[in-house]
């Protein structure tokens, strides 16, 4: 599948908000939002006002870029999310939080969503004792997910043991730092997934 291989931060400034994609450089002075807020290329200092459907465009593409999904996979994501019961939007971001990268950036094994793909990607998880390499992979309550045996000793592992313990993390996540895994231990809640995404305008623009 095609994947974006430009510059992250150029999507950021895109956006104009941080998306959080390149780990601990986006919370220092160095986070290009902070240097040059403007859109990327030529043209990008121009003020332009944003049409209605602009507004939701961007939205839409704001969610693609934080959980780094394709066109078409966002678009199965709203169709599922519409075909269960409930809040559409709620379940849209329920579906995104529950990708195994995700849960495992969620779970502090790494400082960047991306970085957790990567990490999936290279076989270092197993979900209920069965290694899984695939980032999208989606988690359900009670699922268990562990770094495998024979890459327990990496050093980002053997760094992350103190970082999950210390840093607070998701109610919906039973971290255990001693033995690298984590259980989902419940859906997420709309109210315990704090992303300053607005999925509202999201469910708007595919009803158009
Ligand atoms: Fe975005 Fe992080 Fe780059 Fe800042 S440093 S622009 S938040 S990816």
């Amino acid at each position: 599948m095609a994947r974006y291989h430009d510059s992250v931060c150029r999507l950021c400034r895109r956006e104009g908000t941080k998306l959080f994609l390149k780990g601990t450089r986006c919370y220092t002075k160095k986070c290009s939002v902070e240097r040059r807020p403007s859109p990327p290329g030529q043209h990008g200092v121009r003020r332009r006002k944003m049409s209605d459907f602009g507004t939701h465009l961007r939205e839409k593409q704001k969610f693609r870029r934080v959980y780094s999904v394709m066109e078409r996979q966002f678009k199965d994501y709203f169709a599922i999310a519409r075909s269960r019961p409930g809040v559409t939007g709620e379940n849209l971001l329920r579906l995104l939080e529950l990708r195994l990268d995700n849960a495992v950036y969620r779970m502090g094994f790494a400082t960047s969503r991306p970085m957790a793909r990567q990490l999936v990607g290279h076989g270092h998880f197993a979900v209920n004792g069965v290694p899984t390499d695939i980032p999208s992979y989606q988690l359900r309550a009670g699922d268990r997910v562990e770094v495998v045996e024979s890459s327990r000793s990496l050093e980002p592992f053997k760094n992350a043991r103190s970082q999950m313990g210390a840093a607070p993390r998701p109610e919906w996540l039973a971290v255990d730092p001693e033995h690298l895994s984590a259980t989902i231990a419940a859906l997420p809640r709309r109210d315990q997934m704090p992303l300053e995404l607005n999925e509202q305008l999201v469910v708007e623009y595919y009803s158009r």
